[in-house]
């Protein structure tokens, strides 16, 4: 926490932030025990909720601001999909294996006892797949329409993870379809938990084409940001259609980051994911509680806030590229409504406007997203009027 604290030194807010996060009840007390030995000791549910503080600390956190009413069925969805998706990465499982198994994985769901020894890529998602047995006692004592919704987002997403394995992204056709498998179906699952759950609207669930742009606008962000990653791992989800216009190996781009068709190309993919954010604006504008509100709109402002920074940043090709800490805090603890979610969208489509390079292939395209994007934040109504950043008094625990 000290380097974040030294990064952030200028910003007392972002200081201020990251103190009421760890200290105001926000951050989840974390076993020190092996998952294996919690295992062992913990009732279903709690061993649901400790597998799923030890994958995702930070996905823990936002479920716990969940109505209680969605935590169970959103923890044990979320702890299905990382089933998978761990079944989807563990290249060491073989093939012939794993593709049937990807396929078959919403029926394991409902199979009393199932669980599957040395399988995941890592150890926690060995131990979670080791005693799945758990998580499906939780998932069947979830109401009906829970259960139907996380079968058969499962279900679409394990096939589509088939069909894609081995297989490289070559066409933007591609790149949409597969990012709508492994996050758009994501957000329409979610969609379908608070439709059934009453708590938001019924219709919420028949917004197929918005809630499949909440879950590709992340995606499509990770995936740009994470191009060194995923190389130095061997694999690589930016599309052929894309990168293919300003080099003829993926690979030269990390050789020389500041070029200009390394930029080019970062700035193509980051202007391809700002696509979305109309579409998560006008989601947003459809929930009514503010917990589930929270849940959905941190993650689409971490989103932007990276895309940002991520423009036109040659960074890219040499590390993660990730917000400052102290960012991610204020975001955290300031997104409550649309109106503080329009400060910081609007915020960061300036910050891209004014990193716009003329001479960049995309400059004009590029331009007319973060414009629409301001755009369609002034069509939304709020019950009172947004003060732009500058009229805000610093000396409040404020935005940036
Ligand atoms: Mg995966």
């Amino acid at each position: 926490m000290v380097r974040d604290l030294i990064r952030s030194a200028h910003r007392p807010n972002e200081i201020i932030a990251m103190f009421r996060l760890k200290f105001g009840g926000f951050d989840i007390r974390q076993s020190d025990e092996p998952l294996e030995v919690l295992a062992e000791k913990l009732s279903d549910r709690d061993f649901c909720y400790a597998a799923l503080n030890k994958v995702s600390r930070s996905f823990a956190v936002v479920i716990n601001q969940l109505p209680a009413e969605l935590r169970d069925p959103v923890c044990v969805y979320y702890l299905v999909l990382r089933g998978l998706d761990s079944v989807e990465d563990d290249m060491l499982y073989p093939a012939e294996l794993r593709l049937p198994l990807l396929r078959e994985f919403h029926t394991k769901c409902v199979e009393d006892g199932w669980q599957i020894k040395g399988v995941g890529d890592s150890d926690d998602y060995r131990v979670l797949l080791a005693h799945f047995d758990k998580v499906i006692r939780v998932f069947k004592s979830l109401k009906i329409d829970y259960q139907q919704v996380i079968l058969a987002s499962c279900k679409k997403m394990g096939n589509g993870m088939a069909d894609f394995a081995e297989r490289k992204l070559v066409t933007l056709h591609d790149y949409d379809h597969y990012c709508h498998y492994v996050a758009g179906i994501v957000g329409i699952g979610l969609s379908g938990l608070f439709s059934a759950s009453g708590i938001e609207s019924a219709g919420l669930k028949d917004q197929l084409k918005l809630s499949n742009s909440m879950g590709l606008l992340l995606q499509k962000t990770n995936i740009t940001r994470d191009y060194y990653e995923d190389l130095s791992l061997g694999r690589s989800f930016w599309p052929k259609e894309i990168w293919g216009k300003y080099t003829h190996r993926l690979e030269e781009l990390m050789q020389d980051p500041t070029s200009a068709e390394s930029r080019a190309c970062l700035n193509d993919l980051v202007t391809d994911a700002l696509q979305y954010v109309g579409d998560c604006i006008d989601y947003l504008s459809l929930i009514r509680h503010p917990q589930v509100f929270r849940f959905c709109a941190i993650p689409q402002v971490m989103a932007i806030a990276t895309l940002a920074k991520i423009y036109n940043n040659p960074d890219v090709y040499r590390e993660v590229v990730k917000i400052r800490k102290g960012i991610a805090a204020v975001l955290m603890l300031h997104t409550t409504d649309m109106e503080s979610v329009h400060k910081v969208m609007e915020k960061f489509a300036n910050d891209i406007l004014k990193k716009l390079d003329k001479n960049d292939p995309h400059y004009d395209l590029t331009k007319e997203r973060c414009h629409t994007i301001i755009a369609n934040l002034h069509k939304i109504r709020y019950k009172s009027r947004i003060q732009p950043m500058e009229e805000i008094d610093l000396q409040k625990a404020v935005l940036f």
